[in-house]
C-alpha cells in the first residue's frame, strides 16, 4: 500500500488544522482509503489534525534525543506516543541544516522513537552541493549508516528528499530518484525491510507520473500538503 505523508512544518494553528482535518474527511467519505495517509503537524496541533475514524495516522516531525529531564523546550518520545503519534520524522534536512542535527544525534532519536513504540520517518538527501561535486553517494552512505544500531525487524520508512529540491518547485526526474532508490535499496537491503518514499516538490501536477515512473513506495510531502484536497489528489484519492 503507498504511503502520503503530509509534513506541515511550521505552519497552522489548532483552528486551521481542525479545518484541514474536517475537510479532509469530506474528501475521503464514507469510504477507507486504498493508501496509507499520515500527517505530520506541529506539537500543538497533533491533537486536531486527528481523524476520529482512524483513516489517517499521526506524525510528529521531531523527537528529543534524550529520554526526559531537565531538557527546557523538548518533546519526548514518550510524550509523542501518549499523545497519538505513530510515527516520527527524524533527520529531516531542515533539522540537519538550521539545528545541527546529525549523525549521533539522530541515531539517539532513533533509539528513542524504537523505545516509545514509534515508527521513524528516516530522511536522507544530498545538497545540491554535494550532488554537484559527485558526493551523492557518498552521503546516502553516510547517512545510512546512522541506521546501524536501529533493530532490523523493526518497520522502518525512509523518505529520499534530495535536498536541492525542497520547497523549489522543481521535483527530482524520475531517473534522479531511481539511481538513489536502487543505491538506497543496495545501502539496505539484506539488512532489513523498509518503505523508501520520495520527497521535494512533490505536487497535484508532477504526483502521478511520478509515483509510476520512480518506483517509489509513496511520497513525502511539504508545501502542497497544507491544503487537504491537495494532498487528497496527490494520493489518488479524488
Ligand atoms: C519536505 O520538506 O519534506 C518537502 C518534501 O517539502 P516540499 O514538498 O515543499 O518540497
Amino acid at each position: 500500500m503507498n504511503l502520503f505523508v503530509a509534513n506541515w512544518k511550521m505552519h497552522m494553528t489548532r483552528g486551521e488544522a481542525r479545518v484541514y482535518a474536517r475537510d479532509l474527511a469530506n474528501l475521503l467519505g464514507e469510504g477507507t482509503p486504498d493508501v496509507e495517509l499520515v500527517i505530520a503537524p506541529p506539537f500543538t496541533a497533533l491533537e486536531e489534525a486527528k481523524d476520529s475514524r482512524k483513516r489517517w495516522s499521526i506524525a510528529a516531525q521531531n523527537v528529543a534525543s534524550e529520554f526526559e529531564g531537565a531538557y527546557t523546550g523538548e518533546v519526548s518520545a514518550r510524550m509523542l506516543a501518549d499523545a497519538g503519534c505513530r510515527y516520527v520524522l527524524v533527520g529531516h534536512s531542515e533539522r540537519r541544516r538550521l539545528f545541527a542535527e546529525a549523525g549521533p544525534v539522530l541515531a539517539r532519536k532513533l533509539a528513542r522513537a524504537r523505545e516509545a513504540g514509534l515508527t521513524p520517518i528516516y530522511c536522507v538527501g544530498e545538497t545540491r552541493e554535494e550532488r554537484e561535486e559527485g558526493l551523492t553517494e557518498a552521503t546516502l552512505t553516510a547517512q545510512v549508516e546512522t541506521l546501524v544500531q536501529d533493530p532490523a525487524d523493526a518497520p522502518l520508512v525512509v523518505a529520499y528528499e534530495p535536498v536541492w529540491a525542497i520547497g523549489a518547485g522543481r521535483a527530482a526526474t524520475a531517473s534522479d530518484v531511481g539511481s538513489c532508490r536502487r543505491l538506497l535499496a543496495e545501502l539496505l537491503s539484506g539488512r532489513r525491510d523498509f518503505r523508501l518514499l520520495y520527497g521535494g516538490s512533490v505536487n497535484a501536477e508532477n504526483a502521478r507520473e511520478l509515483l509510476e515512473s520512480c518506483g517509489m513506495d509513496g511520497f513525502l510531502i511539504g508545501g502542497a500538503s497544507l491544503k487537504a484536497s491537495t494532498f487528497a489528489r496527490i494520493a489518488g484519492l479524488v
